[in-house]
């Protein structure tokens, strides 16, 4: 899979993807991740990104020239056919109005063969954007950052784990939490008591259906304790 993301804040990523499972999956040939400075799609001397609202209020607006330019460049290199098969091909706003990011989301865009982020910063990004890329505005919660370079990096490490051959152990995924509408269960290792507190007998056994049972039971409780939301949806 390969993820182009277009940003003005190119350096803000190479410490994430160069690190741990997102470095090897790159390393290994299973995600492919490309950043593109967007001033590169900028014509003018000072490479202008940003312009005064329209109606006004606080703040500077990305300008819709750079994005657009950047985006019809990426797919002419990397999808010149996405004309014919758009299914390859995925645009993504990074946006906090945009649909919230979730493992179902994230399973999906790994189905994708190629998937272009696009990261916004000051106040926003010119509405026309995402009309004319046909994007998809993805949120990562609901709360409001300064720019869309952290939300693409949450977005780009919650998608490689759903990429074949990128975390090595696949069933890691499926157990995990809000697969399944649950919180995963509690998880002990070594030493058997630490500080008084005792790892639960049952996981100790060696009884996996016992363990399978108790950990089902836990993970109910949990979700229902912390996070009674995901019961009513497994409900529906
Ligand atoms: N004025 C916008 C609003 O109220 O919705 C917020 C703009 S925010 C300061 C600048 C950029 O950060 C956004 O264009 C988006 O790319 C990114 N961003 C901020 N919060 C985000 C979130 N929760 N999810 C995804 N992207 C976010």
């Amino acid at each position: 899979m390969r993820i182009d993301v277009v940003t003005i804040f190119p350096h803000m990523f190479p410490a994430i993807l160069n690190e741990s499972i997102l470095r090897r999956g790159q390393r290994d040939g299973k995600l492919q991740v490309v950043i593109h400075d967007l001033r590169d799609y900028t014509h003018d001397r000072h490479r202008t990104v940003d312009d005064r609202p329209y109606g006004g209020g606080p703040g500077m607006i990305m300008k819709p020239e750079p994005l657009c330019e950047a985006v019809t460049a990426i797919k002419a290199k990397v999808c010149p056919d996405h004309g014919t098969l758009p299914d390859r091909c995925q645009t993504l706003l990074m946006s906090p109005t945009g649909e919230k990011l979730s493992s179902a989301m994230a399973q999906t865009l790994a189905g994708r063969e190629h998937v272009i982020v696009l990261c916004g910063h000051y106040e926003g990004v010119d509405e026309r954007v995402n009309i004319l890329l046909n994007a998809c505005l993805v949120s990562i919660g609901d709360y409001v950052l300064t720019g869309g370079e952290l939300p693409a990096l949450v977005l780009i490490d919650c998608v490689a784990r759903f990429v074949p051959g990128v975390i090595g152990h696949e069933q890691a995924t499926v157990e995990e939490s809000f697969m399944q509408n649950l919180l995963e269960y509690p998880q002990y290792t070594r030493p058997p008591v630490f500080k008084g507190l005792e790892v639960p007998g049952v996981l100790r056994t060696g009884n996996h259906q016992q363990i399978d049972r108790w950990r089902k039971l836990q993970a109910v409780q949990r979700t229902g304790a912390s996070r009674p939301d995901l019961v009513d949806q497994s409900d529906k």
